[in-house]
């Protein structure tokens, strides 16, 4: 029987983010994505001799903020470096990339309740984009040339693919929530690089890792790093040795090959760009964007836990946009009813969102208007089913809440005096069901109820007709 430990795997993830800058790392180029090709190009981006470079201000203004999220120490002093390869959309012969001083070091993102330690976030361009076309042709595209990524390293303490992907998602939501990159992964602006290495249990001992690329979805990571951790346990397994390389998943086949083995690693010969100098970032820089900083997603998790007592599960579902979670605010702030608020977004409001296929700034009913129906169902003026069928109705129409209610005259009958004579009059339609019931036949109260609520056409206030109809029949109202 074998004996030896279980392998279990070990994981550290480099994640490349797009930012939303105007323009381009070191030049006033347009950094828009889907423009026609080649069209936002200039010397400088396409490393023309003698173009000189200038920084974007914005694009350190955005790895700071990204710091600050991530609880990263923000470094006095920070540099660019010149990283030397050769490659065909790399017009320059070299990326300006950070090494020895990056922007951020450390800090830690949350995958679930696990803090995952990050090494370093760091500034660099982005290459220009290789199109292999059918002909067995590549086109090259410039226009990504020069556009700003921020770097994310973390620490190797990822666990397992699915914590790897948990990551991912938070780390998605924070840059969203900052509003420094739109999280998109099929349009590449958000990029995700796994290293894999498995090592026996309790060893401590990194095992030799691999890196794979070019997963462009949250499952196509889950699935190339499970396809990464059997293989190298397999070939261990069997005898086998892992071998330093770099793969690039297929995500058509479900498998992974080869892209380079460790002998053809670059040596990237990386020296400080000399036409960049050596930039301060000052204390007074760092506490003028933590003023600017929106509440971060687990920030409002806690106070919507904690404050508005709201279940971790609906808390979690609110706070996965900052949009949904300005939403729901805006909803609460005017009813002051967290619950009510909350089970309207988690339902009415998210329902329509997928079935319309729109984003939260395009909803048609705005936040007032809810607020106004959950008010209305709180003071008893409609039921709960005429609020839902209300909000459908102006969610087509665009009509304001209370004029539909009014129109259509949907308000719920409260008075007393109206509900008497209408309950007495179904008593009296219905003698032998009135009997039955005081003869101790309970649930003929239910039979009641429902006759009532019909010739109202569902508009009587159902607390008030159960203390009525209690009153009628002889018997103390059911519930409350
Ligand atoms: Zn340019």
């Amino acid at each position: 029987m074998d004996m030896s430990p279980a392998l279990v795997p070990v994981i550290g993830l480099e994640i490349h983010v797009q930012l939303k800058t105007a323009t381009k790392l070191f030049c006033g180029c347009s950094a828009k994505f889907g423009d026609e090709p080649n069209s936002n190009v200039c010397p400088v981006c396409l490393g023309h001799p003698g173009a000189l470079p200038v920084l974007n201000k914005k694009a350190i203004d955005f790895a700071i903020l990204l710091g600050i999220a991530c609880n990263s120490t923000i470094s006095g002093k920070s540099l660019f470096e010149r990283k030397n390869y050769f490659y065909p959309d790399l017009p320059k012969g070299y990326q300006i990339s950070q090494l020895e001083k990056p922007v951020c070091l450390g800090g830690y993102i949350f995958a679930g309740d696990k803090k995952i330690a990050l090494n370093r976030i760091h500034v660099e361009e982005d290459a220009g984009k290789s199109i292999h076309l059918h002909d067995g042709t590549t086109a090259i595209d410039l226009n990504r040339s020069g556009v700003p990524l921020l770097e994310i390293v973390t620490e190797p303490v990822i666990c397992s693919a699915a914590e790897a992907v948990e990551f991912l998602s938070s780390l998605r939501t924070i840059v969203r929530y900052l509003d420094i990159c739109d999280g998109n992964m099929e349009e590449g602006s958000l990029r995700c690089d796994a290293n894999v290495s498995v090592m026996p249990a309790g060893s401590g001992i990194l095992g030799v890792k691999t890196e794979i690329k070019n997963m462009n979805s949250f499952r196509n990571t889950e699935k190339a790093i499970n396809y990464e951790i059997e293989r190298q346990t397999e070939l261990i397994l069997d005898g086998g040795k892992v071998t330093q390389e770099t793969l690039l998943w297929d995500p058509d086949s479900g498998s992974a090959r080869i892209m380079r083995s460790k002998e053809e690693s670059n040596d990237y010969r990386y020296f400080p760009d000399p036409d960049l100098v050596e930039f301060s970032i000052s204390g007074e820089w760092t506490e003028q964007l933590k003023m600017i900083m929106p509440e971060m997603p687990r920030a409002r998790f806690d106070r919507y836990v904690k404050d508005h007592s709201l279940s971790p599960y609906d808390a979690g579902v609110i706070t996965q946009s900052r949009e949904l979670a300005d939403f729901y605010e805006a909803v609460a702030s005017i009813t002051s009813d967290f619950k009510s608020s909350a089970n309207w977004i988690m339902t009415d409001v998210l329902r329509l969102l997928n079935e319309r296929k729109i984003t939260v700034n395009q909803f048609p009913v705005p936040p007032e208007e809810i607020a106004s129906l959950i008010n209305m169902i709180n003071s008893g003026e409609i039921s709960n089913k005429i609020a839902k069928m209300v909000f459908d109705e102006i969610a087509d129409s665009g009509e304001k809440a209370a004029d539909l209610i009014e129109r259509k005259n949907l308000r719920q009958i409260s008075d007393s005096a109206g509900l008497e004579k209408m309950i007495d009059e179904v008593i009296a339609r219905h003698p032998a069901q009135a009997e039955e019931f005081r003869a101790g036949k309970e649930k003929v109260f239910g039979f009641f109820i429902g006759q009532i609520m019909k010739e109202s056409r569902g508009k009587a206030n159902p607390k008030l007709v159960n203390i009525i109809l209690s009153g009628k029949l002889g018997k103390s109202a059911v519930g409350n």
